[in-house]
């Protein structure tokens, strides 16, 4: 009954730091659309992320 907010579950995709309040980009999965957040220093790496709802994997 408490798992309703998703805005705190804001974490990067590939190292899973927090990334509230940071330059964090965020777009959605090809597949499925599921919200997907990596933080500034993967998306400089090109780090892959993989979708934690349908197991997507893209750079
Ligand atoms: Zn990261
Ligand atoms: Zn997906």
């Amino acid at each position: 009954m408490s798992e309703s907010r998703q805005e705190s579950r804001r974490k990067c995709i590939s190292c899973g730091i927090n990334i509230a309040g940071t330059s964090a980009a965020a777009f959605n999965c090809p597949e499925c659309g599921h919200g997907i957040y990596r933080c500034a220093k993967c998306r400089k790496q090109s780090n892959l992320y993989e979708c934690p709802d349908c197991g997507f994997r893209g750079p």
